[in-house]
């Protein structure tokens, strides 16, 4: 038997309640008045975010990704289930083929934390199989793809049992050179990038990149900064990408300094997308004209490769589509 890894027990202690996530914040009658108390998407949001959440507020910009609000009920005229049409690219429930050179398994539906404005979060996840044999038989009959994308929810969710499987088998074909992770789990709780996973990581014959995923630069700190330097030592390469956000990270002067901060952790701006309109995600929806005003004047402030690609996704389109 295994001792239950710290993560694990970390991930357990996240709130879920949101009665208890309304004391520890202590929200005023208020400002409990606009919180949603029931919700098909439930809160998860694991304690280290939610000590950074100011008290007494449904500003803060940490708070505002997490908190579910009344607010979310109010349906955008655009928004859709699935606003980036996940399901027709769908080879099977855990396969999306959507561009070339490029698969992405959905690894688990499990994520550290919920996002309220996740373009996933109705996302039929498939539940009932927990191997990818076909999936990967899929990938390996179409020869000409060069990367396999984790994606999830959060692939860090599954155990390092399961990922050093998973990346066997993925190392065993051929035209793959290129291992991504589409991971969020580590700003919740950066313990997940423990011993084992850096061992897994670090051997394996392929590249691999880590995509984070980071909205603003309260997210980042020393702990975070110590686990990615492990990464960094693996040579694993580090990306970020954002998601333009109403109230969370809507102006220059806080992109500016999440820039910075996240080339002082040794990761790139990646992406900063567009909101996909999603079904209770209308709150957070910024213009393209305001995102368009934020990155031209980022780029007067910080050097090109720390200004990041301004893109959204268009349904049926083969790449992503550049805005800015
Ligand atoms: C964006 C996206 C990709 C490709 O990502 P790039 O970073 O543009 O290569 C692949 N699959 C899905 C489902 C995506 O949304
Ligand atoms: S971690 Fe990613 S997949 Fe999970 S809820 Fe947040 S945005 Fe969605």
């Amino acid at each position: 038997m295994h001792a239950v890894p710290l993560w694990k027990k970390l991930l357990k202690q996240n709130f879920s309640s949101i009665e208890k996530l309304m004391d520890f914040l202590e929200l005023d009658s208020e400002n409990r008045d606009k919180v949603l108390l029931k919700s098909s998407f439930i809160l998860n949001l694991p304690i280290r975010l939610a000590e950074k959440i100011e008290k007494n507020s449904l500003d803060d910009p940490i708070g505002r990704q997490f908190i579910p609000l009344k607010e979310e009920n109010k349906v955008g005229e655009d928004c859709k289930e699935d606003p980036v049409n996940d399901c027709t690219f769908q080879l099977s429930p855990k396969l999306l083929q959507k561009y070339q050179s490029r698969s992405l398994l959905i690894t688990t539906s499990a994520c550290a934390m919920h996002c309220r404005y996740c373009f996933r979060r109705n996302y039929p996840y498939e539940t009932s199989k927990s191997d990818f044999d076909f999936e990967i038989e899929s990938i390996k009959k179409s020869f000409s793809q060069k990367e396999v994308i984790l994606s999830g929810g959060d692939p860090l969710s599954l155990s390092n049992e399961k990922l050093r499987g998973l990346l066997k088998e993925l190392e065993s074909l051929e035209s793959i050179q290129i291992i991504r992770f589409h991971t969020r789990f580590p700003i919740g709780i950066p313990e997940r990038i423990d011993d084992e996973l850096i061992e897994i990581l670090g051997g394996l014959s392929k590249k691999v990149v880590f995509i984070l995923h980071t909205n603003h630069p309260k997210e980042l700190d020393d702990e975070l900064k110590l686990r990615l330097s492990h990464l960094l030592e693996k040579k694993i390469t580090l990306l970020n990408q954002t998601v333009l956000l109403k109230g969370v990270n809507d102006s220059v002067n806080i992109l500016e300094e999440l820039s910075w901060k996240l080339i002082s952790l040794g990761v790139l701006p990646y992406y900063l997308h567009q909101l996909d309109p999603v079904k209770g995600g209308s709150h957070f929806k910024v213009t393209e004209e305001k995102g368009k005003e934020i990155i031209s004047e980022l780029k007067k402030r910080v050097p090109g490769y720390l200004v990041p690609k301004f893109v959204r996704e268009i349904p049926g389109e083969l790449s992503k589509t550049i805005i800015l």
